[in-house]
Parts: C-alpha cells; sequence; structure tokens
C-alpha cells in the first residue's frame, strides 16, 4: 500500500463490530481498511458455542467468525491481521494512523474505532509469572491442553461458565471459583454445570497462583479467611474486561467514568469524524449488539462523509 494513502473510513479491529462495520462501509461504496493488531474475529472467536445469535441456531464462536470473514471478502475487504493501529492523530481535516510503529501511514476521513475489550487481571502473585505455564484468560485457546486434568476457572460469570462447560467436557476435575456470595451467570448455565463435574465455589478468593514451571495449585481464602490450597493444573481467569481505550485516550475523545468511550445514539463520539462500535462503547457485550452498533457506526460515518463532499 502506498505512503500516505488517503481513505474514506479507517476501522479499527476486526471483531464483530469492526465487521459488521467494514461490510456496511464497503456496501455504500466506502473506500475502507480494517486493522486488526492480532487475528480476526475478537472475543467471539473464542466463545465455544453461541446460540442466541438470530438466524445461527448453534455455532462455535470461531466458525461464525469465519462465516462473517468469508460474507466480508465477498464484498471485497479483507482484514488486515497482525496490524496494529499504534498511534492516531487529527491532521486538519483528516486522521493520521500509524500501523505497527511506523510500518505504515495512513490519512483517513473518519475513523471507526472498534477495537473491543481485554481481559481484567486477577492480579495475585504468581499471576504474570505462570502466564502461559497453566495461567491462561482463554479456554477456547489453551484448554485443549488440559484435557484429563484438574483446573480452575476464576470467576463465575458467564463467559466463566462457559470455559466450565469447556473444561467439564475434557477435564477430570472443573472447579469454578467465585468470590462473591452467588455467582453471576446466567439461569440457562445452572443445569448444564449441575450436570457435569463442574464444583462451584462461591465465597472463595484466589490469593495466589503456585507452581515453579508449570502450575501446580491455587493459594485461596473461603468464609474462614483461613488460607487454604486446592491442586490444579491449570487456572483460567475470567473476571471481566477492560476497555481497548487507548487509541481513544490519544485522541482525547469522551470516556464515560469505566473508561469506555462515550457515544450518542448514532455512534458518534466526542470529536467529529471519530465514531466508535462495539465493547468499546460499554454497552451490553453481546455479538448481535456489537453487529447492530457497527452497522450504525458505518452508516453514520457515511453521512458525514457525504457531507463532507
Ligand atoms: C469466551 C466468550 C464467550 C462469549 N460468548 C458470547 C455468546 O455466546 N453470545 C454473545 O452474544 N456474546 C458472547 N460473548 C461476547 C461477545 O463476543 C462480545 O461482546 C463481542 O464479540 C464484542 O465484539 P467487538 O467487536 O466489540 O470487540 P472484540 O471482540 O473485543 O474485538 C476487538 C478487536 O479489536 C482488536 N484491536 C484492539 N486494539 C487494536 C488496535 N490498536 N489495532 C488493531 N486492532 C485492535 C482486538 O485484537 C480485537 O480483535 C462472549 C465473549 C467471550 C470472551
Amino acid at each position: 500500500m502506498a505512503e500516505n494513502e488517503e481513505i474514506d473510513v479507517a476501522i479499527v479491529g476486526a471483531g464483530v463490530a469492526g465487521i459488521t462495520a467494514a461490510l456496511y462501509a464497503k456496501r455504500k461504496a466506502l473506500s475502507v481498511r480494517l486493522f486488526e493488531s492480532k487475528a480476526l474475529g475478537g472475543q467471539a472467536a473464542e466463545a465455544v458455542w453461541v446460540e442466541n445469535y438470530p438466524g445461527v441456531t448453534k455455532a462455535k464462536g470461531a466458525q461464525l467468525m469465519q462465516r462473517m470473514s468469508e460474507q466480508l471478502k465477498e464484498f471485497g475487504v479483507e482484514a488486515e491481521e497482525a496490524a496494529e493501529v499504534t498511534g492516531i492523530e487529527k491532521k486538519g481535516n483528516l486522521f493520521e494512523l500509524d500501523i505497527n510503529k511506523g510500518e505504515e501511514k495512513l490519512q483517513a476521513k473518519s475513523v471507526v474505532l472498534c477495537t473491543g475489550g481485554k481481559y481484567r487481571l486477577l492480579n495475585v502473585p504468581g499471576e504474570k509469572e505462570l502466564y502461559g505455564k497453566g495461567v491462561s484468560y482463554c479456554a477456547t485457546c489453551d484448554g485443549p491442553a488440559f484435557k484429563d486434568k484438574t483446573v480452575a476457572v476464576v470467576g463465575a460469570g458467564n463467559s466463566g461458565a462457559n470455559a466450565a462447560l469447556f473444561f467439564a467436557e475434557i477435564c477430570k476435575k472443573v472447579y469454578l471459583i467465585e468470590f462473591s456470595e452467588k455467582p453471576g451467570f446466567d439461569s440457562v448455565y445452572e443445569k448444564p454445570l449441575k450436570e457435569t463435574k463442574v464444583e462451584l465455589m462461591t465465597n472463595t478468593q484466589v490469593v495466589g497462583i503456585e507452581g515453579e514451571k508449570h502450575v501446580t495449585g491455587i493459594k485461596y481464602k473461603d468464609k474462614s479467611q483461613e488460607e487454604k490450597r486446592l491442586a490444579v493444573d491449570g487456572v483460567f481467569i475470567y473476571i471481566g474486561m477492560q476497555p481497548n481505550n487507548e487509541l481513544a485516550k490519544k485522541l482525547g475523545l469522551k470516556l464515560n467514568e469505566k473508561g469506555y468511550v462515550s457515544v450518542n445514539q448514532s455512534n458518534k463520539t466526542s470529536m467529529e469524524g471519530v465514531f466508535a462500535a462495539g465493547d468499546i462503547t460499554g454497552q451490553l457485550a453481546q455479538i448481535v449488539v456489537a453487529a447492530g452498533s457497527g452497522a450504525i457506526a458505518a452508516t453514520t460515518a457515511f453521512e458525514f462523509l457525504k457531507g463532507l463532499k
């Protein structure tokens, strides 16, 4: 691609929101580029099963994202993978994007931020040291290596329950550990969790992860406040997400109190020409919502660009 190329819309992040925004922008005959720092799919690619996206009765998250990618290619857009937008600046009426720290610079008339979220850390001793050695944040990515082993899933929200069910199919023993008195997962998870080998431990706080070359166990405190140990081979942490808001901060966009990008109903941010969609806006973190807001953001970007002509 040419240095200092100028395009209509640069979309950052090829999760559900970014893919949908690219699809809608391209159908409006805009020149589009879609940048993805990792691989296409975002969080949805990690879902073991997706059952709540209308029109798709049941599909593996990775399969669903593959189908979205194919649909996008039909429209002539290919997500550029391993292409992180490392800088973004407003220069006059244009935005200058820096890809992979100087590998490429391009000018865009508008930007749609779809940077989603990342895993929240437990911040306990052993977590960083044993990352990749039994500590993980992604059951779909790293889980298969734990076949016939014992794992602890930390955090009993929907993502944690989803991970625990995945492990129940392959592991010897699965603990689902929750800090609060009650788990946060939806009622649909109750029955399958009971039917499988998952042992739910509430009022339990993980205070450390043990092991040298690999995880051997966790240290935790329950209601008794005594420190106890549990032997496990893997620890999968699902205690929520935080926004990937670095670019939004660089642009000086208005963020809400939790660090998510503030948008109006048309997915406009506080800066003219910049739109945001999906989990980065702090909306309900669901595929259908990310898709809907990606569509709105691209449509609003189109309206904005029409006004520039
Ligand atoms: C395990 C799991 C299971 C789930 N199951 C379901 C389910 O069954 N049903 C449902 O509706 N929802 C589910 N969700 C939630 C749903 O997946 C998300 O709400 C939705 O996918 C968010 O999409 P997004 O495009 O906004 O963000 P993300 O999916 O987070 O995508 C953002 C993308 O932006 C990229 N990125 C970030 N910064 C940059 C940068 N600077 N440059 C380039 N790229 C960048 C990231 O790498 C990422 O690929 C699940 C989530 C998880 C984690």
